[in-house]
């Protein structure tokens, strides 16, 4: 069930006298947590600042499909449908996450942005405030607001002058506005190796990209076989045999390109991973790079008038530049206050775990690992929603007990007070 809220809402209503928990965020994450709080009889409340479900996945390039197949990508209490194919379209991602929400009678509230979570004054629970004045009080909350919250773009020296257009991958949707124009992509991570080959296929005048790190490139399936099942089972060896099982197979699927400016990185995959950088899974760039459609340049240093200083020295002038350079989680303002968040923004744990200092607070999707985030966010909604039913349950005893024991005190109390008035 989809509302928009139009007014402040309220902690708890006579028909639910208990307060809710709360999902922030509508995305895959927290669908798959609210689903599974839902199938284990807790109340739930999603709230989403968009207009509906799955904002994340509406805002993507027209061309992306998932890189993680079909059947290892779905939700819990709900697979993806054959009819998806084995890589799912974007727009299907987005039905699916339509039906999943509709599937489970999810109660999510669009339209809410959460600006601050805050424990409540006595500890018991946690204050949420929200846009429209809203304060609303939840037994736990479960933080879901993306790993690719807000769109970074590094502090480039002289970025204010640079006279062509500058913009951040996540505004990309389709080729057709560089349609004979010289485009330069800046970051060979997933989204810049893919926007850089679409933009070569989509008839830019001249694609380059800029490459500061050399990524590892995965072939996204090896004979049938795709990579994502790799990682599923590479999760349980060392990282080191990962590293050296992964060089080897990476020579033999993976063309030496280093004539065109991208040699073989001379860090272990897993280890890259570890540190955060998910290697590159081949959908185009490959061939693009091979055939000079996209041409490899040095890193970005900053910009000159007209003119994109790079790290060798050089100075090239394309006419529009796109900043595939990541997000931020953007969590300071919701949770910083809290102690929760490491140095790097993230927040300190994981899974199914509270911090210490904030007991009923969970995090899910802040990690991105090797075997896929969506079968990630799947296990997460698990274990998060196992967790605070089994949190409830012991409340619930607490309760039961706390009540029991005052009725008692009562009963003792009513023969006296009757004496007493006679
Ligand atoms: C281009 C791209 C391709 C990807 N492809 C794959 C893939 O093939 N396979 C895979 O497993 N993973 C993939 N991922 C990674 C991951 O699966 C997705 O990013 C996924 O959408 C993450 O889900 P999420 O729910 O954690 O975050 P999101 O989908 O980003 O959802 C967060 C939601 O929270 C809402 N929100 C944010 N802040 C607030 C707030 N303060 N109050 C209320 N609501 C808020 C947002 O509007 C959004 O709807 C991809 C990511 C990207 C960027």
């Amino acid at each position: 069930m989809t509302e928009r809220a139009e007014q402040p809402d309220e902690q708890s209503s006579p028909r639910h006298p208990e307060p809710p928990v709360y999902v922030v965020g509508g995305g895959p994450g927290g669908l798959a947590v609210a689903a599974e709080l839902g199938r284990r009889g807790v109340r739930t409340v999603v709230l989403e600042k968009a207009d509906a479900v799955g904002a994340s996945w509406r805002g993507h390039y027209d061309r992306l499909r998932l890189h993680t197949t079909r059947r290892l990508s779905g939700l819990p209490g709900l697979p993806m449908p054959r009819s998806f194919g084995r890589w799912v379209r974007r727009d299907d991602v987005v039905r699916y996450l339509e039906k999943y929400a509709e599937v489970h009678r999810l109660d999510v509230v669009t339209g809410v942005e959460v600006s601050r979570i805050e424990r409540e004054p006595d500890g018991g629970g946690w204050v949420l405030y929200a846009s429209g004045g809203r304060r609303l009080v939840g037994r736990a909350v479960v933080v879901a607001t993306g790993y690719n919250h807000t769109p970074r773009v590094p502090d480039w020296p002289g970025a204010g002058t640079y006279q062509g257009e500058l913009g951040h991958a996540g505004a990309y949707r389709d080729p057709a506005p560089y349609a004979e124009k010289d485009v330069l992509v800046v970051g060979a991570g997933n989204t810049g190796a893919e926007i850089a080959a679409d933009l070569a296929e989509g008839g830019a005048g001249r694609v380059r990209l800029a490459v500061r790190t050399v990524p590892h490139i995965v072939r996204r399936s090896t004979l049938g076989w795709p990579s994502q099942r790799s990682a599923v089972i590479a999760r349980r060896l060392p990282v080191k045999l990962v590293d050296l099982a992964a060089g080897v197979l990476g020579r033999v699927a993976i063309p030496d390109l280093s004539k065109h400016g991208l040699p073989r990185p001379d860090t272990g995959l897993a280890s890259r991973a570890r540190q955060g950088a998910v290697p590159v899974l081949d959908v185009g760039l490959i061939a693009a790079v091979r055939s000079g459609r996209v041409e490899i340049v040095a890193a970005v240093e900053g910009f000159d008038g007209g003119r994109v200083v790079l790290a060798d020295g050089s100075r090239i002038a394309p006419d529009a530049v796109i900043a595939a350079t990541g997000y931020r989680r953007g969590l300071e303002g919701l949770v910083g206050h809290l102690g929760v968040l490491d140095e790097r923004g993230r927040p300190r744990v994981r899974r199914a775990r509270s911090p210490r200092s904030a007991p009923g607070l969970y995090f899910t999707g802040y990690t991105n690992p090797l075997s896929g985030m969506l079968l990630e966010l799947a296990r997460d909604g698990r274990k998060i929603s196992g967790r605070i039913a089994r949190r409830e349950a012991r409340a619930s005893v607490r309760r039961g007990r706390r009540e029991a024991r005052a009725a008692e005190r009562e009963r003792r109390s009513a023969p006296v007070r009757g004496a007493a008035q006679r």
